[in-house]
């Protein structure tokens, strides 16, 4: 399997590439140059299997020679034996087509898990047999991608990550899972700023050629293709458990960054019946608009409730346009310089037709998603959080005649204020975590200048030799 750019301009590359670039060199992100297909027998030989196993039937097409099939299976071994519950992500039902697939039973309590586990084991793998200088990984969190990201690589060996927070701006308990992680490879710093002045310094890093030359820098987030292909595994595991590959199946997914719902669409193109994905998104709805109406154009971030979907642009909504837009990359480079110039674009025809085969959409406000909170209390006796709820709602109002799974994307009790405010209930932190206002933190606080940042990092991290 060889891994292309989304924008046509950059070498190709073998999983194991793929997965230490992150982001292609010309701007692109990496998406495999063929979708792998499994046949209809080879879905229903799914049933039954543990979600480990799930896991490696699905993502060995995907890995191709960078490891053996012992090798993946004794990492996925590793990442979801971190795992709370037995079946990693279990099902729920709600109601008699409503199902909850919950994705939370990580080490942070976050969807993230699922992907990152896995991502700070392939690092580390493909890096021991490479002599080049450890990964230093800099990042800037709102909240749940730090922490899932300390937590994945903490103690990993040829890895430094140094991740930025708005200090004072993130909750107690977001900041504790990542300040709590105590090895000597981890580093947290509060900036004296908002979320935006963190990111806006991350980037200055990796655009200065001073600082990003010194370092082998890497990045954590969604643009990761290795990150998507983990969460292709969980629509497999949930189809063929409610009847795949004989009944369409569909799915309701909270959505920000795009990452979670194309993974639904690559289980989709790789043969699973999905009557349809549903990309549910709060009041920042571009990607709503952009579905139902073409347009494509960004405004001014309205902060809710669901903070992991307050978004403006869906990074991976580019590898979908990709797909649809007949993989031509000099086109879609073409595309997203206009969009990046004007921060406005139209679908094309392919594109927007193309997309409506597999993908419905909705926009949340803050009154559906309460009142999806409190039916799925009162009607099923679950809390659910935020961001799950947005999704739960659309779900509900699709009303597709088959089972539905709605994506729980973080535990309730990440997020107790909203979920009492909705059900008059406040969930408690599982006990596995329970301590964390116990243990001790370190972190520290820098201003917001790209000088104060980048020599804290040069100071600690290892330099290409
Ligand atoms: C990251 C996140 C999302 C959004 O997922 P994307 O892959 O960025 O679309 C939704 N809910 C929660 C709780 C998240 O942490």
């Amino acid at each position: 399997m060889r891994y292309i750019s989304t924008r046509g301009a950059a070498p190709t590359l073998d999983f194991r590439g793929a997965t230490l670039a992150g982001l292609a060199s010309d701007g692109g992100l990496y998406v495999p140059d063929h979708w792998p297909t499994l046949s209809a027998d080879e879905i229903a030989g799914l049933a039954g299997l543990s979600y480990v196993d799930t896991a490696v039937a699905v993502m060995a097409p995907f890995i191709g020679d960078s490891l053996s099939r012992d090798e993946l299976r004794a990492l996925c071994e590793q990442a979801y034996g971190r795992f709370s519950h037995a079946a990693v992500t279990p099902l729920r039902q709600l109601d008699h087509d409503q199902w909850v697939l919950e994705l939370f039973h990580g080490p942070t309590l976050a969807f993230k898990d699922v992907a990152l586990q896995l991502l700070g084991l392939l690092f580390e793998r493909f890096l021991k047999d490479d002599d080049g200088a450890p990964l230093t990984i800099v990042g800037a969190t709102s909240g749940d991608t730090g922490s899932a990201a300390i937590d994945a690589v903490a103690g990993r060996e040829k890895i430094d990550i140094f991740m930025l927070h708005p200090a004072g701006r993130v909750s107690d308990v977001q900041r504790r899972q990542m300040t709590t992680v105590r090895a000597p490879n981890v580093h947290n710093i509060g900036i004296r700023g908002d979320f935006d002045t963190a990111q806006a310094l991350v980037k200055a890093m990796f655009n200065d050629p001073a600082f990003s030359g010194r370092f082998r820098l890497s990045a954590v987030n969604s643009i990761n293709w290795a990150r998507l292909m983990a969460q292709v595994v969980y629509y497999f595991y949930a189809a063929v458990r409610l009847g795949a590959p004989g009944r369409p199946i569909a799915f309701s997914v909270p959505t920000g960054n795009f990452g979670d719902v194309f993974a639904g669409y690559v289980a989709a193109r790789m043969g699973l019946p999905i009557e349809r994905l549903i990309v549910a998104t709060n009041v920042n709805d571009i990607l709503h608009r952009a579905l139902s109406a073409g347009d494509y154009s960004s405004a001014t971030v309205v902060p809710t409730a669901t903070p992991s979907m307050d978004i403006q642009v869906s990074s991976n909504f580019e590898r979908l346009l990709f797909d649809l837009g007949d993989r031509d990359g000099a086109a879609l480079a073409a595309q997203m310089q206009g969009f990046e110039a004007s921060r406005a674009m139209r679908l094309t025809n392919a594109q927007h037709g193309g997309a409506a085969a597999h993908l419905a959409s909705a926009s949340v406000n803050a009154d559906g998603m309460a009142l999806a909170m409190r039916w799925a209390h009162e009607h099923a006796g679950e809390l659910i959080d935020p961001h799950t709820a947005i999704a739960l709602s659309a779900a509900r109002s699709a009303a597709f005649d088959c089972p539905t799974v709605t994506l729980a994307t973080a535990h309730p009790a990440k997020f107790p204020e909203a979920v009492e405010r909705a059900t008059g209930l406040s969930p408690a932190l599982p006990a596995r975590v329970g301590d964390l206002f116990e243990r001790e933190e370190a972190f520290v606080t820098l201003d917001a200048t790209f000088d104060a940042v980048s020599a804290y990092i040069a100071e600690r991290a290892t330099p290409r030799s």
